[in-house]
């Protein structure tokens, strides 16, 4: 038993257990892509966010290698005062021109990427209009701004202008921000409506494209250049944890808000840098997907072929319109011995509940991949419909 002031923790925890909640950590021993080891077991893997395969590809290995021997393990320094390697402003530079933006930050994590924003660019006296599902560190980041947050219906343009519309005169500024693709369900935002509002109104736009670099737009270009929107959105946070393969957050966008960054961003400021073997992999990552279509073509293959194979056995895989692939089960406690039989089947897959989709919404997430093959995608068919079956999911 923990000391009595900190009783009430054990008690937290019992709860989390008690309503199938507590999150149990597997863990991997193999390199990421289709199959993969996981707690000693090979299973075939669709869950993670490697979507191209990057994250083992050789090219990204071999930059990597090259430049720990060039340039060591650390950063030394915060960007601002010695951490500034000659890499981090070549991946700036190439992956703003993938992105077809004027700059861009290359920071340590998307999650911090969206601290070194928005606190920047909006204060006490100054107010965010935030899509209702945006992404928890979009939250974190408008939290600590202190400007008022006012949440709009999600991705829903005409719920936003009634929301801008009533509070915005009661402010200094105001900044609209929206994820691109909205993780936990693969749909999108309605980026040219939202901007049409903005635009209406005079507000700061920005879009997370976590979800969305190396999957939607042109070769991965991402939500943006999806929609054809260049140079109308004020910031584009993205990441290089995810289709990239890699780790490493970005801040993209008008040149004007990336030099304001470099002065104010916190994250910048304060905490060292992305290492050199991290930013080559990142730098190798765009030159791959800026070179050429393949892997973002083959992942879209796999995606229509699985979703309409899911949706053929009768699952319901929600409103997805990106690889993103939520099987909707409702109750957490199907959803997570749904995912433990998957398991036992050979297969890779998580049950997510609350906090991170709402209550009643549990859902297994199948993350499609470039790195699948067809007899991978389906092995992974069959496990499903074997074990919808039993538990009663499809008929
Ligand atoms: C994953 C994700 C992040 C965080 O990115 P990391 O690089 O993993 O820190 C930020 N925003 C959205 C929308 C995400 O999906």
């Amino acid at each position: 038993m923990a000391e009595p002031k900190l009783a009430w923790i054990e008690e937290e925890l019992a709860a989390l257990r008690e309503s199938g909640l507590f999150i149990n950590l597997r863990t991997i021993d193999s390199p990421p892509g289709a199959w993969m080891m996981v707690d000693g077991k090979r299973v075939l893997n669709l869950c993670t966010n490697n979507y191209l395969g990057l994250a083992a590809d050789p090219r990204l290995k071999e930059a990597a290698k090259q430049a720990v021997d060039a340039y060591g393990v650390g950063p030394t320094a915060v960007r601002s005062i010695a951490g500034t390697l000659a890499l981090h402003a070549e991946l700036e530079r190439e992956v703003a021109e993938f992105k077809g933006v004027e700059d861009a930050l290359y920071v340590q994590a998307g999650f911090v990427a969206n601290q070194a924003a928005i606190v920047p660019l909006v204060g006490r006296e100054d107010v965010i209009f935030s899509d209702r599902l945006n992404h928890a560190s979009i939250i974190d980041g408008a939290r600590l701004s202190r400007a008022k947050i006012v949440v709009y219906e999600h991705a829903d343009p005409a719920d936003l202008a009634a929301k801008v519309t009533e509070n915005l005169p009661q402010y200094r500024r105001g900044l609209v921000v929206t994820d691109g693709v909205f993780s936990m369900d693969g749909d999108i935002a309605p980026l040219d409506e939202i901007y049409a509002v903005a635009e209406r109104y005079g507000l700061m736009t920005m879009v997370d494209d976590a979800h969305g670099e190396g999957v939607v737009g042109r070769g991965g270009r991402g939500i943006v250049d999806h929609f054809g929107l260049h140079g109308k959105f004020d910031v584009e946070i993205g990441t290089f944890s995810k289709a990239f393969g890699v780790v490493g957050g970005i801040v993209a966008g008008k040149k004007v808000i990336v030099d304001y960054l470099r002065q104010k961003a916190r994250p910048f400021l304060f905490s060292s840098a992305v290492t050199a073997a991290d930013s080559a992999a990142c730098l190798a990552a765009v030159r791959v997907l800026a070179e050429s279509t393949d892997l973002v073509d083959r992942l879209w293959q796999n995606t229509r072929m699985f979703k309409s194979a899911m949706h053929a056995l009768g699952f319901d895989i929600g409103n997805s319109v990106t690889p993103i692939t939520p099987v909707m089960l409702g109750d957490v406690k199907l959803a997570k011995a749904f995912s433990q039989r998957l398991f036992e089947e050979g297969v890779f897959a998580m049950a997510l509940g609350f906090p991170t989709v709402p209550v009643g919404l549990a859902r297994i997430r199948v993350m499609i991949s470039a790195a699948l093959t067809q007899e991978d995608l389906d092995f992974g068919l069959r496990a499903f419909e074997k074990v919808g079956k039993e538990l009663g999911a499809i008929p």
